[in-house]
């Protein structure tokens, strides 16, 4: 099924810019993930900041996308990256991205490609797509200052996994900052992003109005977790996100633990490969090459059955959405001195949240009651409520754009602490277009 019909489908009005710097959200403007967000100034220069789809059930995806030269890619994650294939297949863009972005596009596409498959969803490009794609990437540092029409741009870090950017663009009048997915907190694998001087911030929004539990407390609280599992004979299966967050809990468990015996399965193997590949981009590729060679790598049914009897399992799918996570749980269900420890927020209509909601959740098709002990930590790499309205300030920001975000929940606090704070917030919405002075 063909879901966009080039040039008809778009939300992008056709007018020229008449004067200012005109925003508009093709997705991601009220919602999280599924990013897509055009600037374009009163010269006639345009950009496209990321294209990516919401991993939903079924799958969320932008709006077309109007032509465009070229296209800044902040991050490897699939609700920033998605849908970059459609983008060379229709437009032939020019891709930029960091080393790593670039080196983890073909796993992350093949894997979105391969999930649109084996669930029936519709893709709106297809393999040779993705090889156009992985032709057109130009490859940039942090700092590198790159020219465009009248602009110019760069990246810097955005903390939250590694490559991830956030993008400085000088447009004719404004400077604007595009956090991306940020976070001005350290984590194992990254360092906390910094702030810019701008006069536009287009920030993300997912933790408005929560802020994470102080991260050296929450370390303790899951190494202890970690520890009564396993003195009590049980294994801990830890589903965890294959980029970014498996590695986080690695290195955690790796740097204070170092006599447990820990699996790690999934594509997080591969990916980790990737990481450190690109050293510079890691706070600590010492500690990450550590980690990866202590924990004994899955990759047989004998090492399956193995990693049974250990003290844990690290592995894909983060939300028990399918994945050798479901294998090991229907396994592991049986004992009740199994655990299973969440290093996230589930997202409604995942496996995950079904279990902690109900007891039960689908293993290979059948709605399964589970018995086992469960309990969430707070990994998370996105910037809380605090951080936010923190960065915001440095920046020196007059306006601010709050996107990725849920508009009905987080947005709200979110907003009145900016607004208290003196910028001039927006909230956007998906298909319209704002101009900026
Ligand atoms: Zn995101
Ligand atoms: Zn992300």
């Amino acid at each position: 099924m063909v879901m966009y019909s080039p040039g008809k489908t778009t939300s992008y009005p056709d007018e020229p810019v008449a004067n200012g710097l005109r925003y508009h959200f093709l997705g991601g403007g009220s919602e999280v993930g599924n990013v897509g967000i055009i600037i374009e100034g009163y010269k006639g220069d345009r950009l496209l900041i990321d294209y990516g789809l919401a991993p939903t059930d079924p799958p969320r995806y932008p709006d077309e996308a109007p032509k465009v030269t070229d296209a800044i890619i902040t991050h490897s994650h699939i609700d920033h990256i998605g849908m970059v294939p459609w983008l060379s297949g229709a437009h032939r863009s020019n891709l930029h991205a960091t080393p790593i972005t670039v080196s983890l596009s073909e796993l992350m596409w093949n894997d979105c490609h391969k999930v649109s498959r084996i669930e029936g969803y519709p893709l709106p490009w297809d393999k040779r797509d993705m090889d156009n794609a992985l032709d057109s990437w130009k490859i940039h540092d942090f700092g590198e200052w790159v020219k465009h029409g009248n602009w110019q741009w760069r990246l810097h870090s955005a903390g939250h996994i590694p490559g991830a950017a956030m993008v400085e663009i000088d447009t004719d009048d404004l400077k604007v900052l595009i956090s991306g997915d940020f976070d001005t907190r350290d984590s194992p694998l990254v360092s906390g992003a910094e702030a810019v001087d701008v006069d536009v911030l287009f920030v993300e929004g997912t933790y408005g109005g929560r802020n994470h539990p102080d991260k050296v407390q929450e370390t303790e609280r899951f190494l202890d977790k970690v520890r009564e599992v396993v003195d009590r004979g049980g294994t801990a299966l830890i589903p965890s996100f294959a980029n970014g967050r498996g590695q986080d809990v690695l290195m955690t468990l790796h740097a204070a633990m170092p006599n447990l015996n820990v699996h790690y399965d999934g594509m997080g193997k591969t990916i980790t490969k990737h990481h450190l590949e690109n050293p510079d981009y890691l706070r600590d590729p010492k500690a990450l090459e550590a980690a990866f060679k202590w924990a004994k790598r899955v990759s047989s049914k004998s090492d399956k059955k193995k990693a049974l009897e250990s003290d844990v399992i690290v592995t894909t799918s983060g939300m028990l959405n399918g994945g050798p996570s479901i294998w090991y749980l229907n396994r592991l269900r049986h004992e009740s001195n199994n655990a299973i420890l969440f290093m996230g927020y589930q997202a409604s209509g995942s496996g995950g949240r079904q279990f902690q909601e109900e007891g039960r959740l689908p293993i290979f098709g059948n709605l399964t009651p589970v018995d086992l002990e469960w309990d969430t930590f707070d990994f998370s790499t996105h910037a809380g409520h605090d951080e936010i309205v923190k960065f915001a300030k440095q920046c020196g920001a007059k306006d601010v754009v709050v996107y990725h975000t849920d508009p009905d929940n987080a947005r709200p606090p979110l907003v009145k602490a900016l607004e208290e704070n003196g910028h001039h917030v927006h909230q956007p919405k998906n298909g319209e277009s704002h101009i900026l002075q």
